[in-house]
């Protein structure tokens, strides 16, 4: 078990009290109209597997129902933080666009 910061609340609780989401920050085709079955079924189903530090979407679902950011490390556990879906897609893009 491990606890998550909830940005809105601003309170550290305790994993159960949390629903996972997803991968967080999956760009949605600029142009859907314009994309081919096989590129819109990546977009909608295929999801990175990975080892390492990985962006995730919460749900505080007993509490406030808000949806956040995560960066967490998929093999340690380990959490770099938590933030605002906002401000953690600042983070995301800086660091997509440092690599
Ligand atoms: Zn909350």
């Amino acid at each position: 078990m491990f606890q998550l910061h909830c940005p809105h609340c601003r309170e550290l609780r305790d994993e159960e009290e949390f629903s996972y989401a997803g991968e967080a920050y999956i760009a949605r085709p600029a142009a859907p109209d314009t994309v081919d079955d096989a590129a819109w079924g990546d977009y909608l189903f295929m999801r990175r597997n990975t080892r390492g530090w990985f962006w995730e979407q919460w749900m505080h679902s007993s509490g406030c129902r808000k949806v956040f950011a995560v960066k967490r490390h998929t093999g340690s556990y380990a959490i770099a933080g938590s933030w605002t879906l906002a401000e953690g897609k600042e983070k995301f893009l800086a660091e997509e666009a440092a690599s």
